[in-house]
């Protein structure tokens, strides 16, 4: 994944929509890319700082995006469980059925 690309994503990470793929690339590239980070922090700084500093509270930038990254971390891990959940759930319904069709082909 390119600097662009993640760019492009930083607005959706803010809204919080990003698909699990996206969301699993975002963070790792913000981890290893400080460009980003900064871009990252910069955006985050208006979008969330500005409606913060508008209700009158306090708002510290890095203790804030910290808890963002966390957040998103935590959530793309939940994700990640679902997925696999629906995966196994799937592929426990094919089984099902695969057992059933050769259930039936042996009885009648
Ligand atoms: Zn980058």
């Amino acid at each position: 994944m390119t600097c662009k690309e993640v760019e492009k994503m930083i607005p959706l990470f803010l809204e919080d929509d990003l698909d699990v793929d996206d969301l699993r690339n975002f963070m790792e590239h913000m981890d290893k890319c400080e460009d980003c980070k900064e871009e990252l922090t910069i955006q985050f700084l208006v979008l969330e700082g500005m409606a913060r500093l508008e209700d009158g509270n306090v708002f510290d930038l890095q203790n804030e995006l910290k808890f963002c990254m966390e957040d998103a971390g935590h959530t793309l891990k939940r994700r990640e469980t679902m997925q696999w959940i629906l995966y196994a759930a799937q592929g426990l319904t094919v089984v099902a059925a695969i057992t059933l069709i050769a259930l039936v082909a042996v009885l009648f």
